[in-house]
């Protein structure tokens, strides 16, 4: 099949490469030419597990093309998916500028029957806003699909190549025909393709992120209770998790959720509903949650560090939202930093692999250290903020040696907080610490 990906971020590159491995003929175009020549020569803008052998295989191939001509791009597509960026604009709802963008020159640049796929995240109704935008220029039939992409950042080519299961929101039987073949290959285990109405489809993506951040903070205020009432939420964790009702995934607490869906996503659903003035209570709660949370680390800093961090020095493990990824958007790292400096302290940070996109965005503000270890030379404590494998079981003899105070904020729970007061750390961590430890007033204050 001739199929287009408008769009190569996150998105669209594991899209295109993965359709193209599968034996299609695949165009990826970008309005950013940097990125197209650079994925020319296989260069990619982002870290994806198995992502750079995919594209350099089906490129060298010939299955798996780049460019910015997106004329081009749709002229030659009978399968076109949108998978441009949608960011929130000022009020929180999804800037649709780029989708209808791209929707404006597919109907002016098509040359047969097209079946038009909506990848991007977008509100209810967007594709019938899409299809207005192509038929103002259209000469050739074209069919619409709502087909929302689950992927994990991090894990993302096994979740497209294996995923849980497809949603597709059609309106004809065109293209409930072409989206099913091409998404045979990936279910051959059974896992299933539900096809439904198109809304229905727009609505899912957005219900399910939803109530994955609702799991995030929710877990985080009954971390924050265990704290102060002497339970460990780690315990609890599992205790809940055993329920099948409830299942074990997405029960950790942590410094706040991230990255570049939730807390977009999150926004525009709350947005979508105040249009026809519905007041999404839960999601709006949901939300402060996650910005009282994303304070909590520099809190816990002050408690640690008797109040004050004007002149002190920190240590920083990880800036990207999540593990495996150099994704920044929205990073609770980042918030944690930037409460740091306010407070006049200084940062020396370590990630596995964001570093580049954070020098991006931090400039000279902060210093990087090439290991972990380097990053705590002489630091008053050391926050860990990304669960990266590689910072589960340091040197705590080292640790303690380069540190000027043996203080950890651990903000993923990645230790033992017994083992860790045997070693003699001050050591604060999510929902766990001894009561003597916590500063519980702190939790409150910013409650
Ligand atoms: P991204 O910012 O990484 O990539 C978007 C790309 O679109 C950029 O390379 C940009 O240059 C390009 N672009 C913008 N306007 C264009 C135009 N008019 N023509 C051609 N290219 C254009 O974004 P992303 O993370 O890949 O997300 C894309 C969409 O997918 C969003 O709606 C997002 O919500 C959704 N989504 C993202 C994830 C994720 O984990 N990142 C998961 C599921 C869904």
């Amino acid at each position: 099949m001739n199929i287009s990906v408008i769009g190569t971020g996150y998105v669209g590159l594991v899209v295109g490469a993965c359709l193209a491995e599968t034996g299609n003929d695949v165009i990826c175009a970008d309005v950013m030419a940097s990125k197209i020549d650079n994925l020319k020569m296989n260069i990619l803008p982002i870290y994806e597990p198995g992502l750079e052998d995919l594209v350099a295989r089906n490129q060298q191939d010939g299955r798996l093309t780049f460019t910015t001509d997106i004329a081009a791009a749709v002229a030659s597509a009978s399968v076109l998916f949108i998978a441009v960026g949608t960011p929130p604009d000022e009020d929180g709802s999804a800037d649709l500028q780029h989708v209808l963008a791209v929707a404006r020159l597919i109907g002016r640049h098509m040359t047969r029957e097209l079946v038009v796929v909506t990848k991007s995240t977008v509100p209810v109704g967007t594709a019938g806003k899409v299809a207005a935008e192509i038929v103002r220029e259209a000469r050739f039939a074209f069919h619409m699909c709502s087909n929302p992409e689950f992927l994990k950042e991090g894990a993302a080519v096994d979740d497209f190549m294996k995923p849980d299961r497809v949603v597709l929101g059609v309106d004809s039987d065109q293209a409930r025909d072409v989206m099913g073949e091409i998404y045979a290959p990936f279910v051959r285990t059974g896992k299933p393709v539900i096809f439904m109405d198109i809304a229905s489809a727009e609505m899912t993506k957005y219900a399910a992120n939803g109530m994955l951040a609702t799991r995030i903070s929710f877990m985080n205020e009954v971390a924050n209770l265990c704290e102060m009432v002497g339970a460990n939420v780690d315990m609890v964790r599992r205790g809940i998790g055993s329920d099948s009702r409830i299942g074990s995934s997405f029960l950790f607490p942590g410094p706040g959720y991230g990255g570049s869906c939730f807390p977009k996503d999150v926004k525009a659903l709350i947005r979508t509903a105040g249009e026809i003035d519905l007041n999404l209570l839960v999601l709006a709660a949901v939300e402060k949650v996650n910005e009282r949370q994303k304070l909590l680390l520099a809190e816990k800093l002050r408690g640690a560090l008797a109040g004050d961090l004007g002149g002190t020095h920190i240590a920083v493990w990880g800036l990207a939202f999540k593990p495996q990824t150099d994704d920044m958007r929205d990073a609770p790292s980042l918030t944690l930093i930037e409460e740091l400096l306010r407070a006049g302290a200084t940062v020396c940070a370590h990630d596995p692999a964001a570093m580049n996109e954070a020098r991006h965005k931090l400039g000279d503000t902060i210093t990087f250290a090439e290991t972990n270890y380097e990053a705590l030379e002489g630091a008053d404590a050391l926050v860990v903020v990304t669960d990266w494998n590689e910072y589960r079981h340091p040197d705590f003899e080292r640790v303690k040696a380069a540190l000027s105070q043996p203080i950890i904020i651990d903000g993923r729970n990645l230790y033992d907080p017994e083992k860790m007061r045997e070693l003699g750390f001050g050591y604060y961590s999510i929902g766990r610490t001894a009561v003597e430890h916590t500063p519980a007033e702190r939790v409150r204050e910013i409650a």
